[in-house]
């Protein structure tokens, strides 16, 4: 970086009500480390802005020294790059929280957590469109698409936006709504990351079931036992009705002493189920899968909205992961053979899971009017797919590599074209997403407001 450059970050240090961390100050590392941590970072600086102001300062000093901007709240999603030529910007700070219950509407902060916001919900009848991770940051969770357990009666996240507030590339605090300019709320709504900073959304809340009580949990089987349970899982998720929804994955449980010991280092499948249709209905449906083997383990039960997340147990601690994703066509026996055959195989490499996420129900129909969706649109495809592997050891970079490669390969004849934004890789870009006319649209909004690109996100437009 030049003097002048320095100069200016230095100047704008002093300028912030917030923090800036510069290259070997005290923090560094952990102000510059992404939550996946098989990602190195080398940011020019990051910045901790308290309030908006601090985020137009950010702007200003960027354009000065000739860097870029980017915002990571918690680098579940990394950028696939180490970030030298950006100011990376922590939002922290922006923790406001206001649920309006009569309007069935919440407003958040660019800090805020789902698990948070969930806890918030219980008690008020309402639900929102979380994902399976209580870490995970509501914002860029909801511009990324958006994929909830409870989609399939309420659609994506990103479905349910109303309206944005960010600073844009050139300094402007905005506040974006479908009356005002909706062709960048369209954009923001499955695009986000490269209009601006985001610094407070607000979206439509939901009805939780009568009595605010939602029916569900985990099924843990042995592995052994993997094809015939996912099959049932398969004929299950293809005539369930919209307000329930089954996931499955197949895991290598950790040889951790937080596992308990009849479970450690055991390869499981587990489906996780989240109804909003009471025990007796959900029990019924759910028939086929429980016997289709030994159940090991069982936590499904009633809970409130709180406990979402609790539903499918993740971890919460930073973890070194590589990871892939796709959309299936359907979720037949076909796919599910082809994919327990990749797991088995993959799992003597180092793979860590792999999941499969039945769709349908809303996020599969068209919404009214179209704008609605945004260009998160909606998705027809049968389920998402989805494997990691862990990398505690960089020598499991490669086999690990190998195990996804494996993984890929099997599910390709079953997969078709798009994918949901939150779950791209690092180094993949929007237009594995979306298709070429959605990339152009998108491409005239970002040189309309931010055609300098200063603005940079994990998961940028294609090159060209
Ligand atoms: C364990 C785990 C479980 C997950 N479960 C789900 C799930 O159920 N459903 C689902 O859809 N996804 C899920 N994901 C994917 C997750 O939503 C993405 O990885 C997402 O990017 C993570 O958000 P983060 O808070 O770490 O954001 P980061 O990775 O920190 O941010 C990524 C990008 O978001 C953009 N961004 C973030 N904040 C702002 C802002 N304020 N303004 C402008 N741009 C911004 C930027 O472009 C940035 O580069 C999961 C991921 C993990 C690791």
């Amino acid at each position: 970086m030049s003097d002048s450059s320095r100069a200016r970050l230095l100047e704008l240090g002093e300028a912030l009500d917030g923090t800036l961390f510069l290259p070997h100050d005290e923090g560094w590392i952990e102000a510059a480390s992404p939550w996946n941590r098989a990602i190195v970072q080398r940011p020019a600086a990051v910045a901790v802005p308290a309030n908006v102001a601090d985020v137009q300062r950010i702007m200003h000093a960027a354009r000065d020294a000739g860097l870029g901007v980017t915002v990571q709240p918690g680098g579940h999603g990394p950028h696939g790059g180490d970030l030298q030529d950006c100011i990376l910007i922590r939002t922290s700070a922006f923790d406001e929280l206001v649920i309006d219950a009569a309007a069935g509407t919440a407003r958040v902060g660019a800090g805020v957590h789902w698990g948070r916001l969930l806890r918030e919900l219980d008690g008020t009848a309402l639900v929102a469109l979380a994902g399976s991770n209580p870490t995970i940051n509501i914002v860029r969770f909801t511009i990324g698409g958006g994929h909830s357990s409870l989609g399939r009666a309420y659609g994506l996240a990103a479905h349910s936006v109303l309206a944005v507030e960010m600073v844009t590339a050139d300094g402007a605090a905005v506040r974006v709504t479908g009356d005002g300019d909706a062709e960048l709320l369209w954009a923001l709504k499955g695009g986000g990351g490269q209009f601006g900073v985001v610094t407070a959304l607000e979206f439509r809340l939901h009805p939780a079931p009568e009595g605010g009580r939602l029916y569900g949990g985990k099924l843990t089987f042995p592995a052994a036992v993997a094809a015939p349970v996912l099959r049932a899982m398969a004929d299950v998720a293809a005539s369930a009705p919209e307000p329930l929804s089954i996931s499955a994955v197949m895991m290598v449980l950790p040889d951790l002493p937080v596992v308990p010991e009849p479970l450690r280092g055991q390869q499981i499948v587990t489906v996780d189920i989240v109804s909003q249709l009471g025990r007796e209905a959900t029990e019924r449906v759910i028939e086929p899968i429980r016997s289709a083997g030994p159940v090991v383990a069982d936590t499904v039960a009633e809970f409130g909205i709180g406990a979402l997340t609790d539903v499918f147990a993740e971890p919460v601690d930073p973890v070194p992961t590589l990871e892939w994703s796709a959309l299936a066509g359907t979720v037949n026996h076909a796919t599910v053979d082809a994919l327990v055959g990749a797991f088995v195989e993959g799992a003597a490499l180092g793979l860590s899971l792999l999941q499969i996420r039945p769709l349908g129900g809303a996020i599969g129909r068209a919404a009214t009017p179209p704008a609605v969706a945004g260009v998160a649109g909606v998705l027809g495809a049968g389920a998402l797919l989805g494997a990691a592997g862990f990398v505690f050891d960089p020598a499991m970079l490669e086999p690990v590599g190998t195990a996804l490669k494996i993984v890929r390969d099997a599910a390709a004849p079953h997969t078709v074209a798009g994918r949901v934004v939150t779950f791209l890789a690092p180094g993949e870009d929007l237009g594995s997403a979306y298709a070429p006319a959605e990339i152009a649209r998108l491409r005239a909004v970002k040189e309309r407001v931010d055609p300098e690109g200063l603005i940079r996100s994990n998961r940028p437009l294609p090159v060209g």
